[in-house]
């Protein structure tokens, strides 16, 4: 195959300023050029007084030319959430529904992993850890484009003793991949690094497959599995047999060497011990290739402790389930994955008790915001919960802190991947 454009969403909003540097041209042939300004009439782009299907506009070179977007809005629903100018290269396609305009950029697979790369990893980062989130990027995203993402799936299952939720990335209608962390963080030539054109050019056309070259793995990544990678039920859908390259392995030099962290005996001395790991640092130099500075403040990755009063767990078990099952009594894992992850867990209230899952509901039902993982242990002395836990993310896949470990020790690319997606094999499909 060759390599493929895909059409990225910016955002959809009432109007849309752009500058465009150097010369664009309609398919109409119109050569365009400096700033404009695009509203929506229903399903129509106004632009230039007039009113269009859709604008097009491709640029006289892909090199020399690019558009600039004015305050595209970074880190959506994140504390640093905020607005700035970003500028791309490739076709910008404005489209208007409902009065709304959706602002899209049209661009080749590797500008597109050169600048993903860019925008999420550090500039600190070794070159093993860019090259393994470059095929990993380009892996995802290719997945998408083949059609081989099942898309759109969730499960909402409530029940009056038992609620089952979970979520899996959504595909959009109208752009392949929006630019937020929704799809993969996408900011255009804003923030290019060196370090990233060489990662994604030195694995260029690389991609995880499985089934003998067949299928383009689904590379899951996350920040810190804890000690041992966690399986794909424990999270989605009940799809090991087709996930067979997201197998539980310990984040280390044997990882065969672990306990059987279904067993709650095993998960609680796990969890509250400290066991060697790849992702098992406190180097800030290896973590800030990972998070951001505000998380690095608080130092609490592979090993972490939340604590709640009897009245603050009962108001988030309220205000989130919406529910109303008294005060809380105990919370009780009922069942654990691979890593120690819970995937059931009992609450039980003074006027009922109702088991939630999976992983990330039980995160969300007992956190503000999220719950760093829901691999933890469960203490109770008279009314404080102490909530012991371990990693950060859903574990399953790529470590990105036992990957930035491996990257800053020596190993290859190659040997990351080999070691986070067991059985994948490294196909390059062009
Ligand atoms: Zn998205
Ligand atoms: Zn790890």
């Amino acid at each position: 195959m060759t390599a493929p454009e895909i059409s990225v969403g910016i955002f959809t909003r009432p109007e849309a300023d752009f500058t465009l540097h150097g010369l664009f041209q309609t398919p109409a042939g119109e050569i365009v050029s400096g700033s404009h300004k695009v509203s929506a009439s229903g399903d129509k782009v106004v632009w230039k007084g007039g009113e269009w299907d859709e604008l097009l506009l491709i640029p006289s070179s892909l090199d020399g030319d690019s558009f600039e977007l004015q305050g595209v809005t970074i880190g959506i629903n994140f504390h640093w959430q905020r607005k700035e100018k970003q500028r791309f290269r490739g076709t910008l396609r404005i489209i208007a529904r409902d009065g709304e305009v959706t602002v899209i950029n049209i661009v080749p697979i590797e500008e597109y992993i050169t600048s993903v790369i860019s925008s999420e990893m550090k500039a600190s980062s070794s070159m093993s850890l860019l090259r393994a989130h470059a095929v990993i990027s380009r892996s995802w995203v290719l997945a998408r484009l083949m059609g081989q993402k099942a898309g759109d799936r969730s499960e909402m299952r409530d029940d009056a003793d038992e609620i089952v939720r979970w979520w899996d990335n959504e595909e959009h209608s109208l752009f392949d991949v929006c630019a937020d962390d929704h799809c993969q963080r996408y900011q255009g030539i804003s923030r290019i690094q060196d370090s990233a054109f060489y990662a994604a050019a030195d694995t260029r056309g690389i991609v995880l497959t499985t089934d003998g070259g067949t299928r383009i793995c689904d590379a899951r990544f996350s920040k810190c599995c804890g000690g041992v990678f966690e399986i794909f039920s424990t999270c989605w859908a009940d799809e090991d047999e087709r996930h067979t390259y997201l197998k539980p392995r310990r984040d280390w030099t044997d990882p065969t060497a672990f306990p059987n962290l279904t067993i709650e005996k095993n998960a609680a001395e796990w969890i509250e011990g400290y066991p060697w790991a790849f992702c098992r640092t406190t180097n800030k130099m290896i973590l800030n290739q990972v998070l951001n500075s505000y998380d690095l403040s608080k130092n609490d990755i592979y090993r972490w402790t939340v604590t709640y009063t009897r009245e603050e767990l009962t108001n988030l078990v309220r205000v989130n389930l919406g529910r109303d099952l008294g005060t809380i009594q105990s919370l009780e894992p009922l069942a654990r994955g691979m890593s120690g992850r819970i995937y059931r867990l009992r609450i039980n209230g003074s006027k009922g008790s109702i088991v939630i899952g999976k992983e990330l509901m039980i995160r969300r039902v007992l956190s503000d915001t999220h719950l760093k993982s829901s691999a933890f242990t469960v203490h109770v002395e008279g009314d404080t919960f102490t909530l012991r836990g371990a990693g950060w993310g859903h574990g399953v896949g790529l470590c990105q802190i036992g990957a930035a470990m491996m990257g800053e020790t020596g190993y290859s690319w190659e040997e990351i991947l080999r070691r986070y997606y067991p059985g994948a094999e490294l196909t390059k499909l062009y």
